[in-house]
């Protein structure tokens, strides 16, 4: 097989796939003058809440603002702890000190999600409530994690920017705790133009303080109820998301399509340890926001690709959050730190081939053989 350039996420195509009805959409918008929390905002959030089963969806300005109003908003501050797995983004734990309380990271375990029996060890009489990131396209196991909080009266709000779509025992991530957090930056399976995010919630109460706070603290009669600032989801990103949220069925199909693909062709090689395959567990639907592998010698396989045409990712630049050093959050999470060592993500999205996807599998066995 000849060289071929792969590279480990394609932006434009994330437009050119769609492009027609794309353009129709902007043109759209822009004609009507619609920008700020207009009918097509409206639309999304009650096709998102439809499309995860959350009574309410509400958008706001990225998926970090949408974690800590969430926070923020369930009433977690200062003096409180917030109990997250180390493998996140620095988001997760920043969301958590800008509302006045202090992260505490905890080990992931073989498939990368939080491990519960890791939480039930970090209790103290501080801890508020848990944080579970619903990280690669997977939900962790929310029937451990819901007992947990239930023996010790424990929020629970999740982190599922990397998750929508994807299910445990066919209840969508997102919509387990009290609340939970989506992000469309442009690389995450539902991508804005830009800058957006959600809050999915069941709770009414919550729901009305969130949709003050994320605009001024305005109510829907445009009075000011409380503090609030501006954290809206543009209107034109919101049209955007809409359209492009019909074809999110076919996303997943072809996510786990590739995951599939990559299960088949990289699964017997000893030296690397493969995420969950798409029907590996029935309790898991899974959706492949990312495909994070654990290989021996990864630099070198990194490398290796990279030379020909093969774009990986280590997730975070390389670190955990407990391993930030500006941060100053100290923790020694076995698990967490060796997978450190050992994590690449393979390309994953709907831009790739089949030629692309057999081109990366072999080209992994020869560095291997
Ligand atoms: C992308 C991401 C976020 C933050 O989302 P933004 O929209 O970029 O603010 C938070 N947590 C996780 C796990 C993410 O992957």
């Amino acid at each position: 097989m000849g060289q071929r350039s792969v590279p480990f996420f394609n932006y434009p195509h994330v437009y050119k796939q769609y492009e027609e009805g794309l353009l129709g959409v902007v043109r759209d918008v822009a004609q009507r003058g619609a920008y700020i929390l207009q009918r097509d905002l409206e639309a999304f959030e009650h096709n998102l809440a439809r499309f995860t089963g959350a009574r309410f969806a509400l958008g706001v300005a990225n998926g970090t603002d949408a974690i800590w109003l969430a926070l923020r908003a369930a009433g977690i501050g200062t003096g409180d702890e917030v109990i997250f797995a180390s493998h996140t983004y620095v988001a997760t734990a920043a969301s958590i000190h800008f509302v006045g309380a202090t992260p505490v990271p905890v080990d992931c375990r073989a498939d990368h999600m939080i491990d519960p029996a890791a939480v039930a060890t970090a209790i103290t009489s501080r801890t508020r409530a848990i944080m579970p990131t619903q990280l690669n396209g997977r939900t962790a196991d929310m029937d451990a994690l819901q007992a947990i909080a239930d023996e010790h009266g424990l929020l629970i709000i999740e982190d599922a920017a990397q998750g929508l779509g994807s299910r445990f025992r066919g209840r969508a991530a997102g919509t387990f705790g009290l609340a939970g957090t989506i992000s469309f930056y442009p690389a995450k399976v539902l991508g804005s133009f830009g800058d957006g995010g959600a809050i999915l919630t069941n709770d009414e109460p919550l729901y009305d303080a969130l949709y003050a706070m994320r605009d001024h603290g305005r109510n829907r009669h445009g009075d000011v109820i409380g503090w609030g600032l501006n954290s809206r989801l543009d209107n034109m990103q919101a049209a955007i998301l809409d359209y492009k949220l019909q074809f999110y069925g076919e996303e997943m199909t072809r996510r786990r399509a590739i995951a599939a693909y990559y299960q088949a062709h990289l699964g017997d090689l000893p030296q690397v340890q493969l995420p969950p395959a798409p029907d590996s567990d029935p309790r898991h639907f899974d959706v492949y926001q990312n495909y994070e592998l654990e290989a021996e010698r990864r630099d070198e396989l990194k490398a290796f690709l990279r030379e020909r045409g093969i774009g990986t990712l280590i997730q975070w630049g390389g670190k955990a959050v407990h391993q930030i050093e500006a941060l100053g959050i100290h923790a020694s999470l076995p698990y967490t730190e060796h997978m450190f060592t050992r994590c690449l993500m393979l390309p994953m999205n709907t831009s790739l081939s089949d030629d692309d996807l057999a081109y990366v599998c072999a080209t992994i066995r020869e560095f291997y053989t």
